[in-house]
């Protein structure tokens, strides 16, 4: 490589989550180079989970994250775009001049989908950033009349903030029930009441015609009147400053990355919201736009820099094949993921989904694929380890709620 390790610079594009954990496992596995985060917000790098809960009711002032990056010799720059990247002379460009580097990570995130023609409207607002935190704030502190267009994770907890506030949330969904694309309605028909009795009103199956200044209006013609308007339908991979970079990006914009999260071009990594990998485990390309894989990423991306880079190139490769995990607080309930399911897994129900505390597990040739824990922690917990492991279970076991998840293995 000619220049020693000590000599060589990491840059990390991205001062989220990932971009954040990246540049301090860099340190904790022993990286001797410089690491140089870049992020294009201009606050203090923090994380995102307290935005749709305790900041958006105040009770938290931000979410910043506690690294003392001086302490870790890590160069922090806020507040700078990288604009593209030319992989070829290993130089990022940025809104405040071009940066050389000896490794990249692409740690650039997600950023919120907005509703077509609705940019720009005043009173319409995306919950993705701090920024975006701040603004509903107000509009929750000032009890405003709100439509919430989404009942996927974000509308709900937002909806769940907006009616503690004591807001008047109307939901309007073009699904059929909560959580489309994430569940099954026939799961989530089971959520339903949780918005009502919350005090929101819930609109499936309808969806929203054009956003105008004071309200929306609906497919079916209605106006809903608002004072201000959340649109919570999705994210997508931060990647547009990629393009013509030669970075192989998927159909859902998010960098093709392998199973060691190297990126299409040598000595590039990509990691967290912004990058898909290939699941061993489930046999597919995951894009994970959940927190967990922010933190379980980075440890991978920032093994395979440090090994890779030893002179005689023979440590192990790391590989990345989590468990994909998350939780959602909303109407206050806990609810939790492990895994990954599809529609030709065999769904058990676990407990009654019209009490307080239920689960639901995915098997697959007789193993746990996947379960979704409400109020019931110890499931997911017991239930992520049966699937870590792939580990036999038998159905009628998982089913019976009052058998431990981890008592399903079958003992013979
Ligand atoms: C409101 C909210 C609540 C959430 N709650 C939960 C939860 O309860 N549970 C859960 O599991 N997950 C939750 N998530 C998801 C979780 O926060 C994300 O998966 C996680 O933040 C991803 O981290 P990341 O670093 O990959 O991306 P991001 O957090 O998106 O960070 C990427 C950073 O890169 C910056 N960037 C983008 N482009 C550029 C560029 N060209 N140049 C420089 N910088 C750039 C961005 O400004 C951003 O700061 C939530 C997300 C949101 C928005």
């Amino acid at each position: 490589m000619g220049v020693s390790r000590s000599e060589q610079r990491v840059v990390v594009v991205g001062a989220g989550m990932a971009g954040v954990q990246t540049a301090v496992q860099l340190r904790e596995q022993g990286w001797p180079g410089g690491i140089r985060l870049i992020g294009g917000e201009p606050h203090q790098p923090y994380d995102r989970p307290p935005l749709s809960k305790a900041v958006l009711l105040g009770k938290a002032d931000d979410a910043a994250l506690d690294v003392d990056f001086g302490a870790l010799g890590i160069d922090v720059e806020l507040g700078r775009q990288a604009t593209a990247l030319r992989p070829g002379e290993r130089l990022v460009e940025t809104d405040a001049g071009s940066v050389a580097y000896d490794q990249l990570v692409i740690a650039t995130g997600a950023e919120a989908v907005a509703l077509p023609g609705a940019e720009g409207v005043p009173g319409v607002h995306l919950l993705r950033t701090l920024d975006d935190a701040a603004r509903l704030r107000a509009v929750l502190a000032a009890r405003s009349e709100v439509v919430v267009v989404g009942a996927g994770w974000i509308g709900a907890e937002f909806t769940t903030a907006a009616r503690e506030a004591g807001c008047d949330v109307t939901v309007v969904e073009a699904g059929v029930a909560p959580l489309p694309g994430a569940l099954p309605a026939e799961i989530t028909e089971h959520m339903r009441p949780w918005y009502e009795e919350s005090g929101a009103r819930l609109r499936t199956g309808t969806a929203v015609r054009s956003v105008e200044r004071g309200g929306v209006r609906l497919q079916d013609g209605t106006r809903l009147r608002a004072d201000a308007v959340v649109v919570g339908v999705g994210s997508r991979p931060a990647t547009g400053w990629l393009a013509g970079s030669g970075i192989g990006l998927g159909e859902d914009g998010g960098v093709l990355a392998d199973e060691m999260l190297r990126a299409s071009a040598p000595n590039v990594y990509a990691v967290g919201d912004c990058a898909s990998f290939p699941s061993a485990r489930y046999g597919e390309r995951l894009l994970v736009h959940h927190w967990d894989n922010a933190l379980q990423g980075p440890r991978v991306v920032a093994a395979n820099i440090t090994a890779g880079t030893l002179p005689d190139g023979e440590a192990e490769a790391a590989l990345y094949d989590p468990v994909p995990y998350f939780w959602s607080e909303q109407f206050g309930r806990f609810v939790q993921y492990a895994g990954h399911h599809t529609a030709q897994d065999e769904l058990v129900r676990r407990g009654d989904p019209d009490q307080a505390a239920w689960s639901v597990c995915w098997l697959r040739d007789g193993t746990l694929n996947a379960l979704l824990a409400v109020g019931r922690p110890r499931d997911l917990a017991q239930g992520r380890r049966l699937i870590a492991g792939r580990a036999p279970v038998d159905a009628e076991r998982v089913a019976d709620a009052a058998v431990p998840l981890k008592k399903a293995v079958p003992t013979s």
